[in-house]
């Protein structure tokens, strides 16, 4: 018996699947509806038949599962921001968890793997440290929010659940200062206007904050009258201009001009001081940021003699924070400004015994392995891609004792850690963190033991 198309169907959902929809069977299918959870029972809609599997929607919550939770976000279903809203924070938390665990066993082929609970936030809410707003003008109207999923048309939305309150304040001056000094306001379609996005980032423990507007041009009319309503913002340390004239996606362009203020916030991890520059890459949620940082160092298991590598360090937070507890550290990141960054990080917390290196991690460490460097205990932490096979070829020859790997992507995690097993490094410890709540992504840290 198969399914069809446009036809109704009572179903219950027995699994959530890896981009976080619920899964189900309706006689031989395998039936995907996005929105519902194990313990469902639906009637749905199927929209498209494969040839054993097909797509639906939900018509009728006829029994809610126990672990539902009421989605309260006004804008849940255009946004497509926080896609398990309508799971209880207890039950993302668990899926995030068994969604390691398969990945590590079916991609990785791992055996007698314990996966730890996914360590989560007290309050996870307003939890962002940095927001991109795309501003637009629809019936003589400035927008300000954000895409609705899959079209370039900008929804106006000031009052996202998981972004810093004071964001709200700030689009609200913005979107007056726009109207009332009538600035001219960007066209995708016609690359005209000015005005194209507004980039905010706060320091979650200084308190600090930077508004950044995007602009296809060199300068802002009446700057001035922005600054001055600017001024009831709590905690502003500089206003910035990017200027970005190409006729792309992209949100930022290389040029940064200052309005007010530095061209950088700062905030702290644990005891360290970073700056944060417009167009620097830095953790998005500094909690959780912390709890990871925590785990790695622990994983670790730094005695003060070690020389250890942090593959892709980025601008050098790992590093720094391994730095206080070895005798050496060396970073290598493909970004050069980045690098840049890293080296007045360790200035700024007087720390000496980082050295970073500019380049591919998988050129750059076995270079430096010919020249006889060596390593007690290697980080990784990589894209989404994962780690390059040749770097992995270096680090089994480079033999050092540990390694730890804090990856952002279970999949590729799952096919590196099963390549390390091969090579003689068992997996210890696998501790997913929950770095970003209400969303399918899932962040874990491993350690593996030669
Ligand atoms: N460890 C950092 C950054 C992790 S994000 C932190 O916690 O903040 C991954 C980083 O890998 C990015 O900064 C990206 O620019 C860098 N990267 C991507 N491909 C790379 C490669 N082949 N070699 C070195 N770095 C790379």
């Amino acid at each position: 018996m198969s399914v069809e198309k446009n036809k109704f169907y009572e179903m219950t959902i027995t699994d959530i699947g890896t981009n976080g929809e619920g899964v189900g069977k309706i006689n031989d299918f395998v039936v995907f509806v996005p929105e519902a959870i194990t313990g469902d029972q639906l009637e749905v809609k199927i929209l498209k038949v494969k040839k054993n599997l097909a797509y639906g929607k939900i018509e009728k919550i006829l029994s809610p599962s126990p672990r539902r939770s009421e989605v309260t976000c006004e804008v849940a279903t255009k946004c497509g921001g926080c896609q398990l809203q309508h799971m209880s924070y207890e039950a993302q938390l668990e899926w995030k968890q068994s969604k390691v665990y398969n990945a590590l066993t079916r991609i990785g082929g791992l055996k007698d793997i314990e996966v730890l609970p996914t360590l989560g936030m007290e309050a996870p809410a307003h939890y962002r440290n940095k927001a991109q707003y795309p501003i637009r003008k629809e019936n003589g109207k400035v927008q300000i929010g954000f895409y609705m999923s899959r079209t370039h048309k900008v929804v106006d939305w000031s009052t996202c659940g998981i972004q810093d309150k004071r964001c709200e304040q700030i689009i609200e001056i913005v979107r007056n200062f726009l109207e009332v000094n009538n600035i001219s306001i960007y066209d995708e379609e016609t690359h005209k206007g000015l005005v194209r996005h507004l980039m905010i980032k706060t320091g979650f423990y200084t308190g600090e904050v930077m508004v950044c507007l995007v602009v296809n041009g060199n300068e802002l009319p009446h700057s001035d009258k922005l600054l001055e309503a600017l001024h009831a913002v709590e905690g502003l340390t500089s206003v910035l201009l990017n200027i970005n004239k190409a006729k792309t996606n992209v949100i930022l362009g290389h040029e940064v001009k200052v309005l007010e203020g530095r061209d950088y916030i700062i905030d702290t991890i644990g005891d360290l001081k970073f700056k944060i520059s417009a167009l620097s890459f830095f953790q998005v949620n500094p909690e959780q940021t912390k709890v990871l940082y925590d785990k790695a160092l622990e994983y670790a298991e730094l005695e003060g003699s070690e020389t250890v590598w942090d593959a892709y360090c980025g601008i050098g937070t790992i590093s720094l924070f391994l730095a206080q507890k070895a005798k050496k550290v060396y970073g290598v990141e493909i970004v050069a400004p980045a690098i840049e960054n890293a080296r007045e990080n360790a200035a700024l917390n007087d720390i000496h015994n980082a050295e970073f290196f500019v380049g591919k991690a998988e050129e750059v460490i076995p270079e430096q392995y010919a020249n006889g460097l060596t390593a007690d205990t290697i980080v990784v932490d990589p894209p989404r891609k994962g780690c390059d096979q040749a770097l992995l070829e270096t680090l089994v020859k480079m033999n050092p004792k540990k390694i730890v790997y804090v990856s952002c992507d279970p999949a590729t995690l799952g096919r590196d850690l099963g390549y390390l097993d091969q090579q003689g490094y068992k997996v210890e410890k696998v501790q997913p963190v929950d770095m970003f709540p209400h969303t399918t992504h899932c962040e874990t840290v491993v350690k593996l033991v030669k």
